[in-house]
């Protein structure tokens, strides 16, 4: 009702005047506070958001144990975009003991077959995966093949991983050998898509 009678332009001038000096207080207020203290008064915790949302539901391959990245915790299927050479999650060729560095989607696809304790120790066909782990998603897809990071990490501790899984090393292809550190690290980028 005031407004009503009120100079309008010098209200305005006013109106501006007064928050461009609450827009001062506020600049110099939040110069002096520190962020831990900040973070300490949120209602969410950004870091446990973070993680949750990183995690997901903490499922892993059941053949490379690459993580599920299907979102959230409720999911009726787990998924995992990018599947790790098999002989990271223990797969181990048995007539030779040596590990296996196919990836799963491959797998999938492919004549071969798995045992484990889940198939009670007798030969499973990888095709019927399913059979064994309902509640997991794996596309097969032949032309895919294990990210230059996960072949770095496999031919570069190759004989740590068999002493620690009691395995013979796996049989390294040749063009993986040349993999630099820079590739490793420019694939893993690429993965997560970081620019
Ligand atoms: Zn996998
Ligand atoms: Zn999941």
């Amino acid at each position: 009702m005031i407004l009503n009678n009120a100079n309008q332009e010098q209200f305005a001038h006013w109106l501006t005047e007064c928050v461009k000096e609450m827009a001062q207080t506020l600049r110099e207020k939040f110069k002096k506070t520190n962020i831990q203290t900040k973070l300490q008064s949120l209602h969410v915790n950004p870091q446990n958001e973070l993680f949750n949302t990183l995690i997901g539901c903490g499922k892993q391959c059941p053949f490379c144990k690459a993580p599920c990245e299907a979102g959230a915790k409720a999911h009726t299927e787990h998924f995992a975009s990018l599947h790790r050479p098999d002989g990271l999650g223990r797969r181990i060729w048995i007539e030779t003991q040596k590990r296996c560095i196919d990836i799963c989607s491959s797998s999938v696809v492919s004549d071969i077959s798995f045992r484990c304790s889940d198939t009670n120790d007798q030969s499973h066909p990888y095709k019927r995966y399913k059979e064994k782990y309902p509640d997991w998603k794996t596309p097969p897809d032949a032309s895919l093949q294990a990210s230059d990071y996960w072949k770095y990490v496999l031919t570069k501790f190759n004989d740590e991983f068999a002493a620690a899984y009691d395995a013979k090393p796996a049989d390294i292809p040749e063009a993986w050998e040349l993999i630099t550190p820079e590739q490793a690290e420019a694939s893993l980028k690429e993965s997560f898509h970081i620019k």
